[in-house]
């Protein structure tokens, strides 16, 4: 395969079909899914392989398409569901084991907070599939809020239960993701600093195709769009600041992801394996990456406290804030350079693990399609089931070149 003058020796230059920038939630799922399929994939990430960059690393992954859609639109309720069925298939074809569960979302309040479960359950009815709300979605008493969870009898006399919603071990699956990447042939570049397609000959890498996974990292690539730039205009990608808790709390045993309904401080608290619970999470409508504010981390654990209080004598392990990669209308979005051969998906926002594996199945078969030479790589059948979130961004397709190699980054 020809590739473009370059200042480095060609014998250190490796060809891939397909680079990927970036290695979080995105960028992991891609790599394990085309390497599957028979890719030669290249994957280059800032940092290292613990993924301590991404957003991915801090969230509480809760898979809970009913409980979001109470904020989100009937679009991240549609792909949650279908991405809880691709991870359950997908999960169980890893060889290391991941924690996941679908055993539901339970929803409590304070009697005095009674109008935010009105408000809750009105929303999910408004805009969540009226037969999964139907099959879903039940009122509980306090004797049902005890049944569920035990730790909290006495402590609610009502609640909401919403069946068949999921979680799973963030930092588990990114782990088990990579290392079956890897042993499938994904040469990853760890430590590459802040990279984007332009820099990847020069780290040894030709590529037919690029495949952008660098969340926030990617802001440049997504400018605000044409009509709504200029100063005080919302940009094409910005950050949402998000902070959450980690501790270790033996003594709680909660089985399930518990949210409770605040008006100033609605929180989550998702329990993981060996006794450790995320609780969180703030959403600040700002860059700033600095660690937690005293603020936030007081919220969060009063609020956890008032949930049970035997979070009292937790230890908290880790106070952490990321920034969700959020477009401006908070949904998900695979862009399609035909000529540059180049896609692009982002704004996965608070949804990343909902979301994920169909967003990624999508820009995936975008990929395998500019592979082919397909000239309307944006127009795969799944720009027709999720229409909108897959967009071409030059009009004029570029040929591949004589040899079928097309373009080189
Ligand atoms: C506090 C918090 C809680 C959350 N809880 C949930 C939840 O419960 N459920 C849910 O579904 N979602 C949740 N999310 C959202 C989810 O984590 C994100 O939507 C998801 O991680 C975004 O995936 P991504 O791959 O686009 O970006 P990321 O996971 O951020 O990955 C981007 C990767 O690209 C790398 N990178 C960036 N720039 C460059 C560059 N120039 N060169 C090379 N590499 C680069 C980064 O280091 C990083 O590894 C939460 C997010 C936060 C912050």
């Amino acid at each position: 395969m020809p590739c473009p003058a370059l200042e480095i020796p060609m014998t250190a230059v490796q060809s891939f079909d397909v680079a990927i920038l970036g290695a979080g939630l995105a960028g992991r799922l891609a790599a394990w899914h085309l390497v599957r399929s028979g890719a030669r994939v290249a994957l280059v990430e800032r940092g290292g392989p613990d993924g301590t960059g991404s957003a991915a690393h801090v969230a509480a992954a809760m898979l809970a398409p009913l409980a979001e859609s109470a904020i989100a639109e009937r679009r991240i309720v549609d792909l949650g569901i279908a991405s809880v069925d691709l991870w359950r298939a997908w999960l169980a074809e890893l060889p290391e084991p991941v924690f996941f569960q679908e055993d539901g979302t339970l929803v409590v309040w304070h009697a005095r907070d009674r109008g935010e479960m009105s408000l809750f359950a009105s929303r999910v009815r408004a805009v969540a599939p009226p037969e999964l709300v139907a099959q879903r979605m039940r009122t509980l008493d306090g004797a049902g809020v005890a049944e569920l969870e035990p730790a909290l009898a006495g402590r609610f006399p009502q609640g909401l239960f919403l069946a068949g919603e999921g979680q799973l071990d963030n930092r588990g699956v990114l782990r088990a993701l990579l290392s079956c990447a890897v042993s499938e042939g994904v040469h990853c570049v760890w430590e590459a600093g802040e990279v984007d397609a332009d820099a990847l000959p020069s780290l040894g890498i030709c590529a037919r195709v690029v495949l952008d996974c660098r969340g926030l990292g990617a802001r440049a690539a997504w400018p605000a769009q044409p009509g709504q730039a200029g100063p005080g205009a919302m940009p094409g990608l910005r950050g949402l600041r998000g902070e959450v808790v980690r501790v270790h709390a033996p003594d709680v045993k909660l089985r399930r992801p518990v949210r409770m309904l605040h008006p100033r401080y609605p929180i989550y608290i998702a329990p993981k394996p060996n006794d450790l619970y995320v609780i969180g999470a703030t959403e600040l409508e700002s860059e700033d990456d600095s660690p937690m504010s005293v603020r936030s981390a007081l919220e969060l654990l009063s609020a956890a406290h008032s949930l049970h209080p035997a979070f009292g004598e937790a230890r908290v392990l880790e106070l952490n804030v990321q920034r969700r990669p959020t477009r401006p209308d908070h949904l998900p979005a695979i862009r399609v350079d035909q000529a540059a051969r180049t896609v692009r998906v982002n704004g996965l926002y608070r949804h990343g693990f909902l979301i994920a594996p169909a967003v990624t199945e999508a820009a995936c078969a975008v990929v395998r399609a500019l592979l082919n030479d397909d000239p309307a790589a944006h127009a795969v059948p799944a720009a027709v089931r999720w229409p909108g979130m897959i967009e071409a961004v030059t009009e004029t397709p570029v040929s591949a070149g004589a040899d079928g190699a097309g373009l080189l980054h």
